[in-house]
């Protein structure tokens, strides 16, 4: 496994491996969430690059940005037994030099949601992604169904920048209780992580709801709302029925659907979804013109 850092080391490394290439785009602070999109890569490509960045541009000025967990010796660790062969670790300095002055935005689709919430987040997702995809040039990138708005960001800018790579959507990956994994489950306590437990819990409320035949999406969002009052260490942000190609809510019966919200458990912000009426309960794949 090489480990690359400057732009210089990654396009020699990049060079040498096949034009078939997977690329898992991460923050560092590995979970077997991270692992599990390794793993879908290396099914599908002869070889499989991942990229370590905490990218500052996608955190907002009272966001977790200097306290974001790091351990790169553990990350390379586990990627090496994964069996990955390419590790791209810039620096703030690589991606963003002295004098950068380049953005890539994504219009409708990142103004709800986590958007609405999160004021340049996506602007700093879209642009560190684009620059990830041009220095790596992969065939297939991989993302997680846990950031459902992120994921349906990328595979809208992929399609408008005309960028010749299949975007891979890969399922949530949940503790024995539910919580979805996230590096920032570090930040909880014993106590938060029990209660971290209420999001899946009012998600899968809604989703017995949609089962048992009761679809309008204003009881679906209630639904939701009532778990989360029932936890006294929750503070929900938003809870959510949208669309899931537009992201705008929903009104009346619904046949496919988002379910997504942010809750605060003490300082800790976390977010989960369950996607409704599509095999897999994920986003199925972006593949290009002339890419299948
Ligand atoms: P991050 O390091 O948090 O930026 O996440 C890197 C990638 O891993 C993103 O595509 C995430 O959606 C994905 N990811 C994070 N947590 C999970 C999880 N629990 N299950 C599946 N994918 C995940």
């Amino acid at each position: 496994m090489q480990v690359v850092t400057t732009l210089d080391e990654l396009r020699r490394a990049r060079a040498a491996l096949p034009a078939t290439l997977g690329f898992v785009p991460t923050m560092g602070y590995l979970h077997a969430g991270h692992l599990a999109l390794v793993d879908c890569a290396r099914r599908e490509n002869p070889a499989v690059a991942v990229s370590i960045f905490v990218n500052p541009t996608q955190f907002g000025p009272n966001e977790d940005l200097a306290r974001y967990p790091r351990d790169l010796d553990r990350d390379l660790r586990l990627l090496r037994e994964a069996g990955v062969d390419l590790v791209w670790t810039p620096t703030p300095e690589v991606m963003y030099p002295p004098g950068y002055q380049t953005w890539v935005e994504v219009s409708d689709l990142t103004r709800p949601l986590e958007g609405a919430r999160r004021p340049g987040h996506f602007r700093g997702v879209t642009t560190v992604v684009t620059k990830l995809f041009a220095g790596v040039q992969p065939r297939r990138a991989y993302f997680g169904q846990k950031d459902a708005q992120q994921a349906r960001v990328i595979q809208q800018m992929t399609r408008d920048l005309n960028l010749p790579i299949e975007i891979v959507v890969c399922p949530t990956v949940r503790e024995p209780d539910g919580l979805a994994m996230s590096s920032r489950n570090t930040y909880l306590t014993p106590e938060q992580r029990r209660a971290a437990t209420v999001l899946y819990r009012a998600l899968q409320a809604a989703q017995a709801e949609y089962d048992a035949g009761r679809r309008d999406a204003a009881h679906l969002r209630a639904t939701m709302q009532a778990v989360l009052d029932a936890e006294p260490l929750a503070r929900p942000q938003y809870v959510s029925c949208a669309d899931p190609d537009t992201l705008q809510e929903l009104d009346g019966p619904v046949d496919k659907a988002l379910l997504s919200m942010a809750v605060f458990v003490g300082e800790t912000r976390l977010i989960d979804n369950l996607l409704l009426g599509y095999p897999g309960g994920v986003y199925p794949r972006y593949v290009p013109p002339g890419l299948d």
